[in-house]
This record gives structure tokens, sequence and C-alpha cells, in this order.
């Protein structure tokens, strides 16, 4: 759709998803601005989105099919993506082959990727880069609602009067959100052992130790319990609210988190009594091996207290990508099928399997992320088929993950980069569109659905990465089901598949859209025709909610150092388009450690100094910046720099792998290694 002067879409980067218009810029390119009509950011942009214009170069670009290092044409590259996973099926049975896909890839990408792999090859081994972001809030959302939905909308964060930030630096991660809270004057207090730019524009902040959220949370818990702040009116909607539970006191509150009773009993106090309160929490909840308890404890009190689906009220996850909710819509999880519907379902594999008429239907979860990479290194996957991302950099043990894929007998990639970690790997390299060139649609963090329209032409040979899978299930021997000629048809038997959905008395109802026009369609929530917040009225997906009272385990051990990892304001993910822009580069040239004063003196670290951070699983040196910001004990690094040593920025190849049992979420906030001098 053509604005006033651009088109219109959305941006490439975080789960914000603000709406972006891209003006030619009179010189053969374009120039970003805010789009003053999209509900997401109001003609708000970050300097990311600002810069989107700076980062649609072609340098690097994949640009031809590559078949075992020589170019060739789309037909013998396809040709033999298709032989290879059908050789594998045949002689190692379908859970031999894995898909790794991405939460930047558009829901129309998502949904053939689903519909190949759990309806028609018939395994559910299909995992995303999404399971780094945001698996644990969904097991969390599962397991309190029944069904994967963000209760509340941005509105409420202006809404409020009390906003608490916990494991989020969202002035950096999430600018524009920031913004608007900033724009609506509710008291925040952050959470988070670091002192980011967020904690120090809050009213309050509040360094917990790493590792001690369940604790804090269930503390709020059993404060809101004694001082009859349990909601007697919503009490009827949930189940678990239980009298007698050994809920944290205060003081071992303040034991466990570092804080002290104080400050503790004055923030509950303050949240007990404000009744507008919105709790955001991101990745320093979700990237933890108790994750989903985390993100629990965090919805237990706002059950409790019927603190949900009204105006400036609810728990609210922020997603990192841009459709990182979209994926989950399509069953993007290996746990997950689509439309909200559940794979250990028999009733819901049938309805799928017939809306499919399918062959066959995954009947058990596949391998999630780490898993799968397990499996690769240890033999189990005979053909892998990478999508989007680069895993060799961004999941934990890095190294140990670019060794796995290596060991698979057949690896395609599908990318818009000629040359990244994961595509040195690939047998066959299919060149992909990037944004702006691609179309479709992305779901953001508070349940709207928005276009995402092509302004540039396809460049030399690439092609979408739906259209990859399509003509690759045709070859398969599927063609029937894979026939779609653009992502408005492939939306549309989507958005009709909801239906399903909605018979199960599950909340996605995207069947309005189902005949939209495409090409103008508005940003919108979903349910589409429903209440914008969902929840106020008691109605739960699966009948009553549940209060899970997670446990907090023991505090982390002391070890050398506790690595903490994250972003920062202006580049994302592995800089691939970010790294284009100069005026990005301009903000952090290089990586860097955060390193406390009394840590830095001990080892002797001078400012600017390089630094060696080791473990069992490799060495990675950086420059140290020494700052309170961090605690003691603790180090930060961004995840964002790649490279082929092993000296390399990679932080990802210290980081243990441990996941979260319930979601399968890495904890790649907490990897322990040794500081060195150099
Ligand atoms: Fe893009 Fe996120 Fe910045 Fe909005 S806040 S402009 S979606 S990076």
């Amino acid at each position: 759709m053509t604005g006033a002067g651009g088109i219109r879409t959305t941006c490439a980067y975080c789960g914000v998803g603000c709406g972006v218009v891209m003006t030619p810029d009179g010189a053969g390119g374009f120039s970003a601005r805010g789009d003053e009509d999209h509900p997401a950011n109001f003609g708000r942009l970050c300097s990311k989105g600002a810069a989107l214009g700076e980062t649609l170069g072609l340098e690097g670009r994949l640009l031809a099919p590559i078949v075992d290092g020589v170019e060739a044409d789309w037909d013998t590259a396809l040709d033999r993506v298709a032989t290879a996973f059908s050789q594998a099926i045949a002689e190692h049975g379908p859970d031999s082959v894995a898909f790794y896909v991405s939460g930047q890839l558009l829901t129309e990408d998502y949904y053939v990727a689903n519909k190949l792999m759990k309806g028609f090859i018939g395994s559910a081994n299909i995992d995303t880069n999404s399971r780094l972001c945001m698996a644990s809030s969904v097991a969390g959302h599962k397991r309190a609602f029944g069904e994967d939905v963000v209760p509340g909308t941005y509105a409420d964060l202006e809404e409020a009067d009390l906003i608490v930030l916990t494991g989020s630096n969202l002035a950096w991660c999430h600018p524009v959100l920031h913004q608007r809270i900033l724009a609506g004057g509710a008291k925040v207090i952050a959470l988070d052992p670091r002192s980011t730019v967020t904690a120090d524009s809050a009213d309050l902040h509040l360094p917990l130790k790493p590792g001690s959220d369940v604790l804090f949370w269930s503390g709020l818990m059993g404060y809101l319990r004694a001082h009859g702040h349990w909601n007697a009116d919503f009490a009827g909607h949930v189940d678990g609210l239980d009298p007698a539970m050994p809920y944290p006191t205060i003081p071992e509150v303040a034991a466990g988190t570092g804080l002290s009773s104080t400050q503790i009993a004055e923030t509950y106090a303050l949240w007990a009594a404000t009744k507008r309160v919105v709790t955001i929490y991101s990745q320093g909840v979700n990237q933890a091996t108790d994750g989903s308890d985390r993100v629990n404890a965090i919805l237990d009190c706002h059950l409790a207290t019927g603190r949900i689906g009204i105006p400036g009220a609810g728990p609210f996850s922020v997603t990192g990508q841009p459709n990182a909710m979209g994926g989950r819509e399509v069953g993007g999880l290996a746990n997950m099928l689509a439309a909200h519907l559940d794979l250990e379902n028999p009733a819901h594999r049938a309805a799928v399997q017939s809306y499919w008429a399918s062959p066959t239907i995954a009947d058990k979860p596949g391998l999630k992320a780490v898993d799968l990479f397990d499996a690769c290194a240890d033999g189990r996957i005979k053909a892998l088929w990478i999508m989007c991302t680069n895993p060799a950099v961004s999941l934990p043990k890095a190294d140990a993950v670019r060794a796995a894929i290596a060991n698979v007998p057949f690896v395609a990639v599908s990318d818009i980069e000629a040359e990244t970690d994961t595509t040195r790997l690939a047998h066959v390299l299919l060149p992909a569109l990037g944004w702006g060139e691609k179309d479709g649609t992305v779901t953001n963090s508070e349940r709207r659905i928005s276009r995402q329209r092509a302004f540039l032409p396809a460049p030399g040979a690439a092609r979408a990465d739906w259209w990859h899978m399509a003509e690759v299930g045709k070859r398969m021997g599927w063609a029937d089901a894979f026939n779609w000629s653009s992502p408005a048809e492939i939306f549309a038997e989507y958005a009709a598949m909801t239906a399903l959905s909605v018979s199960f008395g599950k909340k996605l109802d995207l069947t309005p859209l189902a005949h939209v026009d495409y090409d103008m369609m508005a940003p919108v929530m979903w349910p589409v025709g429903g209440a914008e917040r969902q929840f106020a009225d008691g109605a739960f997906p699966s009948g009553k909610a549940r209060i899970l009272s997670p446990r907090a385990g023991a505090a982390p051990n002391a070890v050398e150092f506790h690595l903490n990892s994250g972003r920062v304001r202006d580049h994302w993910h592995t800089m691939t388009r970010t790294g284009r822009s100069a005026t990005l580069s301009l903000h952090i040239a290089e990586p860097f450690v955060e390193m406390h004063p009394a840590d830095a003196a001990t080892l002797g670290v001078a400012p600017a100094s390089l630094v060696r951070l080791s473990n069992a699983h490799g060495d990675v040196t950086l420059r140290a910046l020494i700052s309170d910001r961090t605690s003691p004990g603790t180090l930060f690094a961004p995840i964002h720099w790649t490279g082929e040593t092993a000296s390399a920025a990679r932080i990802n190849i210290l980081v243990e792998g441990a996941t979260d049992p319930v979601s399968g979420q890495p904890a790649l906030k907490a990897g322990r290694v040794t500081a060195t001098a150099l």
C-alpha cells in the first residue's frame, strides 16, 4: 500500500513492530520515517528503524543458488534439496530430518515450513531461533491460560500508574515502547542486575542478584495474600490459590536477592496499592533454566489480584524479533501445531491433518533448538535446512554447534548473506529475499498483525523463503498442497485455518481476514473483531487460569564470574543488516566486556585493555569497559559480533547450553567464565 509519499511497511527489527513509511530519497535509495497512523508507534522510530534506508545495499548478498560451492540454477538446487530430504526420510525415517528457522521469517514463510514438516514429512523437528527469545513466555502463558496469549495492549503502558520492568533493557532493545512509557508518566521500577539505561531512567532500580527472580515474585505473592490483596471477585476464574502455600518471607527474599528488606517491602506495598500495574518482562526472564517458572511467578501475581485484561494492568511479554509472535501462531516451535493447536491432542492433530488433507501428521514434539543441534552432533539428523538465521553464532556452545552442523550429511541454508558462519557449512545455498524485497505479515508483541511490503525488486535470482519450501514440497511429491502463487494465498489459507482454533475454544481468530484485500490490509489485532484486551471477563481458554506457585531454586553458586549477555542499542542480532550502517556503528564500534571496578582492580585490568574470558567451551578476547553499571562478580558482553577465530567475540561459544526443562529455552544469560587480563 502506498501511503502519502511512500510505501507503508513494518520495521525489520524488534517485536514492537513499528510502522514505517519508505520514501524514495531522490538519489536512488530510500529513507524511512515513522508511520503516524500505525498503532504501535504513531510515527515514532528508534535509531535502528530510522536508519533502515542505510541498510539496503547488496554488498555481501547471496544472489544465486550455490550447490557444492558452485553457482547453479534453481532447478538444480531445489532438486538436490528435495532428493536429499526424500532419501534421508526413506532410509532413516521422518525424524532424521530437521528445519531450523527464524523469527525474522514472515508468517507466510513460517506457515509453509510447518505445513511441510509436520503435515507432509510427518516430523515435528522444526524449531526456531525464537526458542532463544520467548519459549519460556509461551510455556508460561500455556500453563497459566491454556493458550499462548499476551493479555494486554501497548495502550496499557500509557494508562498504567506503575510499570515494573524485569529482565528488560527496554530503552535499548525496544526503544519506542520505552518512549511510550515515558510519555505515559507511570512510575517505573526496573529489576535488573545491571545499571542499564532503562534502569537509569526508572524511578527505582532494584539490582537483584542474577537467578533470584522467582524468589522475588513468589515473595510478592505471599505479601499480597498476607495483606488481603488476593482478589475474591476474580478468584472464581482461577485455580491454585492456596491459603496455606509457604511463600518466602521478606527477610528470605532479601537474603536471596541481595536487596534490602526495606526496598522489598516498599516495592511490594506499592505494587499492592496500585490497581493499574503492568509488569513487562523480556529475555532476562526468559533466557534461564527456570525461565518458565519466572514467567509463571509473574503471572501468578496478576491473576491472584485480577490485574489482567483491564486498562493499564497486566503481565506483558515483550518479544525480541519482528515475528516471534507470528511464528508461534502458525506452530513455529517443535512442540506446537499450527493455529495454536496442540501436538499432544489427538483431536487437534486430526483437525489439522484434515484441513491440510495431508498424508500424515506429526504426533509427538520434535527436537527443540539446543537438542536439535545435539542430534546433529551425534548423527541422528541426516538432512538439515536452516533458514534466515545464523545458529553457528547465536546458539549456546556456538563452536560445538558449528561442528554439529558440519557433521550433518546434507545441509541446505536459505539466507540473504553469502558469507556467514553458517552458510560456510552448507552443501546447498538458496538466495532469499530480504526486508524491503519480500511481502508478507508479521505479528508484534501486542498481537497486532501488520504487513511487510516490498518496495525493492528481487535482486539477482533471489526468491522468497516460502517459495523455496513450496518448490521443494512439490518436488517431494505434494504438488497440490504447496501450489501457491503469492503470499496472499498462503495468508488466506492460514487465516481460514484459525476457524479450527476457535472451534477448540482458543482466542486466535483471523477468520475475518481470510478474504481481506491483502495489499490494503491495515494493522489489526487478533482475535480479529474481538476485545483488544483479553481475560478481563475471566474467560480463559483452559476454563480457569492456573496459579503455578513455582518454588524458588537455590541462588546460583558463586563462580569466578557470571557472564550476562544482551544487545547494544544500535545493533541487531549478528549485524548482517545494522553492520551496513555507518551511523549505527558510531554508537558502539567494537565488542567489549563490562566489568565492575572492584573486579578490574583485583585482576589488574586497565580501562580499554584486553581481557580473555575462558571456560571449558573456549576463549573470547574482548576490550574491557570498566563500569559500576554491572555488579561485582558479573560480566556483561554484547551478542552481535561474529568471526572465524577463537579469539573473535562470538560470546555464545562460552554459554553452556543448559535449558529450561519446560520450554527448552537456553540459559543465554548464565555463562560462567574465568577472566584474565592480557
Ligand atoms: Fe524498529 Fe523496534 Fe525501533 Fe520500532 S522500536 S523502530 S520496531 S527497532
